[in-house]
């Protein structure tokens, strides 16, 4: 947990450095949602703009969250219709949407596996074949369906938004700024960034790619415009049992933590949650699946296993090596 904190203030620290070299006049808001340290930078319109984000965020957690027992997510996991046409039905049909862009790699309705190897609780364990196999069942029979009266899930299964709610609420965040007009703005929740605009000076935002090493490092920085760029990686969330390790990210088919051979994902896209759902999917998937994908849907990638980043090509002029990763890691732009 000190290391998943440090590493996400340090990428707060570092989108929002880069905020504040050229600012004529930032303004910053800090707050704690979704599990993660949130920082908002903004350039333009007032400050309010940036702590009605807070609101605004506290707002989608409290719609969003799989353990409050008072949330929409809550109320359907517990079987009941849920009547909204807010923001937690767009959630909804964007979850559903990436689960078939990536074959299910991607499952909102994956959270029995979450829960059952204890990364909903912090109670990590090791459940056994049989615990892990009726899980699967549950997940593989369970889907979010939409009707007339409102949303349910069909099956005994139950959804999970962590692979996609920060991006989404990026999202948000990032129009309500814009609506209050906002015309630079780095958005920072935990792994994901999303930004607005440009910098003052027209400049465009170098945003940092953390080293998955865990060491507060970075693998390199990304100069961009107007995007979002998500990270997920094995190092965010993760215990070691029997000289084991286990990470967050569960492939909904072996119902075991994904093992495809990467430590971390990051997807750079114009929408967050897009680019939040792909991170989380694309992990799981394996990089040879996942450049299929992300090609098709004309987003760029930084691919990381142990000793290889892969940065794709239209990333290339865009993407520089921190000095660290020479000699520790081999840079292959495809
Ligand atoms: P983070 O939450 O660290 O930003 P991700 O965006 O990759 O990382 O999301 C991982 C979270 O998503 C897990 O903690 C869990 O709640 C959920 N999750 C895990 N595996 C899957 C999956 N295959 N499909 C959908 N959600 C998943
Ligand atoms: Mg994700």
């Amino acid at each position: 947990m000190k290391r998943l904190l440090s590493v996400i203030i340090l990428v707060s620290i570092f989108a929002l450095s880069s905020c504040e070299e050229d600012r004529v006049d930032p303004y910053y808001a800090y707050g704690t949602a979704m599990d993660t340290n949130v920082s908002i930078c903004i350039y333009g319109g007032n400050k309010n703009a940036a702590n009605s984000c807070l609101e605004l965020l506290y707002d989608l957690e409290g719609q969003f969250s799989v353990t409050a027992k008072g949330s929409k997510l809550s109320a359907l996991n517990r079987g009941e219709l849920v009547e909204d046409k807010g923001h937690f039905y767009t959630l909804c049909g964007l979850a559903n949407e990436i689960c078939t862009l990536t074959e299910g790699a991607y499952n909102p309705c994956v959270y029995p596996l979450v829960k059952l190897w204890g990364f909903t609780t912090g109670n990590y364990n090791v459940p056994s074949e049989d615990k892990i196999a009726e899980s699967i069942k549950l997940v593989n029979e369970s889907k979010i369906v939409f009707k007339q009266e409102g949303i349910c899930i069909e099956g005994d299964g139950a959804a999970d938004f962590g692979g996609i709610a920060k991006g989404y609420a990026s999202d948000v965040l990032r129009e309500h700024l814009k609506s209050q007009g906002v015309d630079g703005a780095v958005i920072s929740l935990g792994g994901n960034i999303a930004t607005v605009g440009s910098k003052p000076d027209g400049k465009k935002w170098s945003i940092g790619i953390n080293s998955p090493k865990g060491n507060g490092g970075l693998l390199g920085t990304l100069l961009l415009g107007e995007c979002a760029v998500v990270t997920s990686g094995s190092y965010f969330r993760n215990f070691v049992e029997n000289g084991k390790f286990y990470h967050h990210i569960i492939d909904p088919q072996s119902g075991e933590p994904a093992d495809s051979g990467l430590v971390s994902v990051t997807v750079i896209a114009k929408d967050a949650a897009l680019a939040d759902g792909l991170s989380t999917a694309f992990f799981v998937m394996g990089m040879e699946n996942a450049k299929i994908v992300a090609e098709s849907l004309d987003v760029e990638t930084v691919f990381v296993t142990e000793n290889e980043i892969y940065v794709s090509s239209g990333l290339k002029e865009k993407f520089t090596p921190d000095s660290s990763v020479e000699g520790e890691y081999q840079i292959i732009y495809n």
